[in-house]
């Protein structure tokens, strides 16, 4: 048997140990995805990326929530086991991880509120739970539609672009992109967040045939990015301020597409997460930093999964 085929052979043997041996000599690297690929092969360790990459991010969302710094802490650490444990299984999604966990975070600390409504939430958080932790009914909802429609990595660089605005050393570890191509990423996934809105709007098959005459032209009004000077999108814009003067569908899509990325930082948060303090959520993630190593609660949440998996 070839060397290769004893290295193949070998791994699928003992997985955890040639696993973990790899960690000790050069630490897990990649994308969210990835590291996640490499948890559910049984490198439970690579795990720690994931939390690095994420833990201020989730953290300060649950400041948004609740004024108890220990429970702040309990709930982030309960995020993570949660979330390692779904990769472990290999139940859990591909990207995009940010939004993943603060959802995840979300369903914890909505779920504290039920069984403790007197403890010490802010008044932000407990109006929404206490109105039923309702999603926002005043949101249009296409540009979220137009959003779910994307492969999973383009929705990933949307978020981290716009809504996070993450800058490009961060969100590309996240991607498992290299740093000079971020902003190539963000761009190419914008012009497919406007192709899949417009597209989408299409099959709707609610235009007009006025609407469908201007088609065209409003697609060129809102599009953006360096291959749409100014001068061109002026001269759409011109032509089509009558119709949009006397057509609501159109004006809405023009709203949500002219400015894509306002629309999107606040239309999609709410949307996807139901609660999203959002202003609050930046200016505490710059103030949160991840633990150290190790870090036992995910020593301890990996022991109960095998645990439980071996039962
Ligand atoms: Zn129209």
């Amino acid at each position: 048997m070839s060397r290769l085929g004893v290295a193949v052979r070998g791994r699928l043997v003992e997985p955890y140990r040639l696993a973990l041996d790899r960690y000790r000599t050069r630490p897990p690297t990649g994308g969210d995805s990835e590291i996640v690929t490499q948890v559910h092969r049984g490198d439970v360790r690579a795990f720690d990326v994931i939390v690095e990459r994420h833990w201020a991010a989730v953290a300060a969302y649950l400041c948004t929530c609740t004024a108890d710094l220990e429970s702040v802490d309990d709930l982030t650490e309960r995020t993570f086991s949660h979330a390692f444990v779904e990769a472990a299984q290999g139940a859990a999604p591909t990207f995009p991880w940010r939004v993943h966990l603060l959802a995840t975070a979300r369903g914890l600390v909505l779920r504290e509120w039920v069984h403790r409504p007197v403890g010490p939430f802010l008044p932000g958080f407990r109006r929404w739970a206490s109105a039923g932790g309702a999603w926002p009914l005043n949101c249009r909802p296409h540009l979220a539609e137009a959003y779910r429609t994307l492969p999973e990595s383009r929705q990933a660089v949307l978020w981290h672009s716009i809504v996070e605005g993450d800058i490009s050393g961060s969100a590309t570890a996240c991607l498992g992109a290299r740093r000079g191509d971020f902003d190539r990423l963000a761009s190419r996934a914008r012009v497919a967040l406007r192709e899949s809105y417009l597209e989408l709007r299409q099959r709707a098959a609610v235009l007009s045939v006025e609407c469908t005459k201007y088609s065209a032209l409003l697609a060129a009004a809102v599009a953006g990015g360096p291959t749409d000077p100014d001068a061109e999108r002026g001269r759409a814009d011109e032509c089509i301020a009558d119709h949009l003067a006397v057509c609501g569908r159109c004006r809405e899509v023009y709203g949500d597409l002219a400015d894509l990325d306002e629309q999107v930082r606040t239309q999609l948060p709410p949307l996807l997460l139901g609660w999203w303090p959002g202003p609050e959520y930046h200016r505490l993630r710059a103030s949160q930093s991840p633990p150290g190593r190790p870090l036992a609660f995910l020593r301890e949440a990996a022991a109960r999964a095998a645990a439980s998996a071996s039962g």
